[in-house]
C-alpha cells in the first residue's frame, strides 16, 4: 500500500492502459479521480467497484484538450481530497494516415489530444504539488516517438513532444520534490491496436523479442512503480515497455 493516503488523477482512466493503471494505483492505496471523455458508464462502474472494495474513487468527465475542463477537474480532486500527489497523463488517440494524405485536422486533433493535454494537466497540477513539496507525474508516450512508425507522423510527433516536455519540466520542478517521467509502450492489447492490419501485427510479432504484445497491466505495473515514493531518484526518464522490440 505504498500510495496510502495519496491522491491520483488518471486521464482516460476508464479504458485500456488507463483502466489498468487506475486499478493498480487504487490497489496501492491511492484515492483516484478517474477522468473520462466518452466512457461514462465504464468510468462510473470502475469507481463503484473500487469503492465496493474499500477504496475511494470518483469518475470525472473532462475533455483533456479543454483548458477550463482540465482546471475544473484538478479543482474537483482538490476540493474532495485536499491534495494531489500523482498525475498520470494517459489519454490519447490516433488518427493515422501517410503524411501525403494526412489532413491538417488529423494533425491538429492528435497534437491537441496527445500533447497539449499533457501541458494543460501538468500546468494545472504542478502548483498544487509544488506547494506540497511532493509530486509524481508520469505521461504515456509511445515507442513510435522513439522509433517512428509508418502512418503516424502526427502521433509520433505528439508522443515525442511529451518526452521533450517531460524532460524540461523534470528540470524545472526537481527541487520542489516533483519527479516527471515517461513510459513508452510498444503494442499493448487494447481497443487502440485492434485496428492494426493483420500483416503489420505479424511483422511486429516477429520483431518483438518476447514474441507477443503487451497487456495493459504490464504498463500499469511500471507506472505504479514510477509514481511511488520508492522511485525518488528517477526523473526525466523514458521507460520503454515493449517486450524487447527496440533496445536503444
Ligand atoms: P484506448 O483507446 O483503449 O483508450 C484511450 C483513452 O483515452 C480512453 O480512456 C479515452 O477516454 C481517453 N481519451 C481520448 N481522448 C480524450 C479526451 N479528449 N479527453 C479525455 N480522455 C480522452 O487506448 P489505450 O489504452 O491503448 O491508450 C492509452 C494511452 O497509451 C494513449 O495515450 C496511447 O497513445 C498510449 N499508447 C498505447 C499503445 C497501445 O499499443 N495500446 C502503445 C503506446 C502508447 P474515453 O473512452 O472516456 O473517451
Amino acid at each position: 500500500m505504498e500510495l496510502q493516503g495519496q491522491v491520483a488523477i488518471i486521464t482516460g482512466g476508464a479504458r485500456g492502459i488507463g483502466r489498468a493503471t487506475t486499478i493498480e494505483l487504487a490497489a496501492a492505496g491511492a484515492r483516484v479521480l478517474i477522468n473520462y471523455q466518452r466512457s461514462a458508464s465504464a468510468a462510473e462502474a470502475l469507481a463503484a467497484e473500487i469503492v465496493a472494495n474499500g477504496g475511494d474513487a470518483f469518475a470525472y468527465q473532462a475533455n483533456v484538450t479543454d483548458e477550463q475542463a482540465v482546471a475544473s477537474m484538478v479543482q474537483a480532486a482538490l476540493e474532495r481530497w485536499g491534495r494531489i500527489d500523482v498525475l498520470v497523463n494517459n489519454a490519447g488517440i490516433t488518427a493515422d494516415a501517410p503524411l501525403a494524405r494526412l489532413r491538417p485536422e488529423q494533425w491538429q486533433q492528435v497534437i491537441e489530444t496527445d500533447l497539449t493535454s499533457v501541458f494543460l494537466c501538468c500546468r494545472a497540477a504542478v502548483p498544487i504539488m509544488r506547494a506540497a513539496g511532493y509530486g509524481r507525474i508520469v505521461s504515456v508516450s509511445s515507442l513510435a516517438a522513439l522509433a517512428g512508425n509508418v502512418g503516424q507522423t502526427n502521433y509520433a510527433a505528439a508522443k515525442a513532444g511529451i518526452i521533450g516536455l517531460s524532460r524540461s519540466l523534470a528540470r524545472e520542478v526537481a527541487r520542489d520534490g516533483i519527479t516527471v517521467n515517461v513510459v513508452a509502450p510498444g503494442y499493448i492489447e487494447t481497443d487502440m491496436v485492434e485496428t492494426v492490419p493483420e500483416a503489420l501485427r505479424a511483422w511486429a510479432l516477429q520483431a518483438i523479442a518476447l514474441g507477443r504484445f503487451g497487456r495493459p497491466e504490464e504498463v500499469a505495473a511500471a507506472i505504479r512503480f514510477l509514481v511511488s515514493p520508492r522511485a525518488s531518484y528517477i526523473t526525466g526518464h523514458v521507460l520503454t515497455i515493449d517486450g524487447g522490440w527496440v533496445m536503444p
